[in-house]
């Protein structure tokens, strides 16, 4: 049986968060992993430099929560993110700096990882990558405990517990990745062989606010009300996708898990995900990725693509270098897109820091939907 304890938290109050990890925990049955003395490396979802009153980033208050709860059973506490684009330690610094993780740190003694060494490591069992290139300081911790944040996503459809860890994977490694796997099935398996190295033995959604819309990085924030917990990673994803309208089946991840025999039903305790579900509004993205369309000629025809907010624009080039197709140009300090070259992964979109980059789609689209 996989439970996933879901609760209604309608404020960041450090306190009361803290109480409901307490008892989540609890209700768990405990998690052998988080012994005294063990070494977490808690990963927040940290996309970009911030703040978090706009619910790009997991808040500061959960990610403190989880920490003083790791704390208070024992733990030694690292905190550790790599955000799409450049990884070096100025950048590492002022993404902690302004999402509030390095009040966190001062406030708890947590530690920040400041390093960009990473490792390769094996997974011999990989659905689809067989070597991985992590975070050094991920494959030193004893375990990882992923603090995501609910969101709509362009290219998978929801980011929450799963999608989260792809942040383990150093910088431009990712942009690689989706130039590797620019099918959204295949890049699913990536994120299915991370979270099966990863192995995180504790996960939580930040649902107080998520983001609906042009998610990860465009859309609104939206109350929420709710906390999700679980030892298991795709169960907390299919409690944190179901609270904003999504089947499964909806979501790549997910629909990814369940293709390979490996998604959970998950036995929810706590409150209902009736009593807190919304309709988010969905991210724009792509007919066939979506699976809308299954006729490839006509998926092609109509696809979606990334458009640029030239009044928005400050030409800063983010979304040139984080281009795996190298399907963008800057032209006058503006992007131009080489639409055969694009793969339609929206890390444009996701690092733009203006939200000038917005996903055109046919008309029809809104209505299929
Ligand atoms: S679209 Fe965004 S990322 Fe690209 S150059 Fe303009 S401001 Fe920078
Ligand atoms: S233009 Fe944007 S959506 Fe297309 S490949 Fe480049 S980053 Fe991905």
């Amino acid at each position: 049986m996989t439970k996933v304890i879901l609760r209604r938290c309608e404020e960041y109050d450090l306190k009361e968060i803290q109480r409901i990890l307490h008892e989540s925990i609890e209700q768990l049955g405990g998690i052998p992993a988080l012994r005294p003395g063990a070494k977490v490396l808690v990963k927040p979802n940290l996309l970009m430099r911030r703040d978090p009153d706009r619910h790009t980033t997991t808040h500061p208050v959960v990610v403190e929560a989880v920490v003083r709860q790791l704390q208070a059973m024992g733990c030694s506490v690292i905190l550790a993110d790599s955000p799409g684009g450049p990884f070096t330690e100025g950048l590492l610094r002022g993404l902690y700096a302004l999402t509030g993780m390095e009040d966190v740190a001062n406030r708890t003694g947590a530690s920040l990882n400041c390093s960009t060494e990473s490792v390769e490591v094996e997974l011999p069992d990989a659905y689809q990558s067989h070597m991985l290139t992590v975070m050094r300081c991920a494959a030193e911790a004893d375990c990882i405990v992923s603090v995501g944040k609910i969101k709509t996503h362009g290219l998978t459809a929801y980011t929450g517990a799963v999608k989260n860890l792809f942040g383990l994977v150093p910088g431009m490694l990712k942009v690689d990745a989706h130039a590797r796997y620019p099918d959204i099935s295949e890049f699913s398996k990536l994120l299915l062989d991370i979270e099966r190295w990863a192995q995180p033995c504790l996960s939580v959604l930040d649902g107080i606010f998520g983001m609906e819309g042009a998610g990860p990085s465009g859309g609104s924030p939206r109350r929420l009300n709710a906390l999700v917990v679980s030892d298991n990673a795709h169960a907390c994803d299919v409690v944190g996708a179901a609270l904003i309208g999504f089947a499964p089946e909806e979501v790549a991840t997910l629909k990814c898990a369940a293709n390979l025999g490996v998604l959970p039903v998950p036995v929810v305790v706590g409150d209902s995900v009736d009593s807190l579900a919304q309709r988010f509004r969905r991210a724009p993205a792509d007919a066939a990725a979506r699976g809308i369309l299954t006729n490839p000629i006509f998926a092609r025809m109509v696809r979606s693509k990334p458009v640029v907010k030239k009044s928005r624009c400050v030409g800063c080039g983010a979304c040139m270098r984080s281009c795996p197709g190298k399907a963008i140009e800057l032209v006058d300090k503006r992007p131009r897109f080489h639409y055969e070259n694009c793969i339609r992964c929206y890390c444009c979109q996701e690092l733009c820091p203006q939200t000038a980059i917005e996903v055109w789609q046919p008309f029809f689209m809104k209505w299929l939907r």
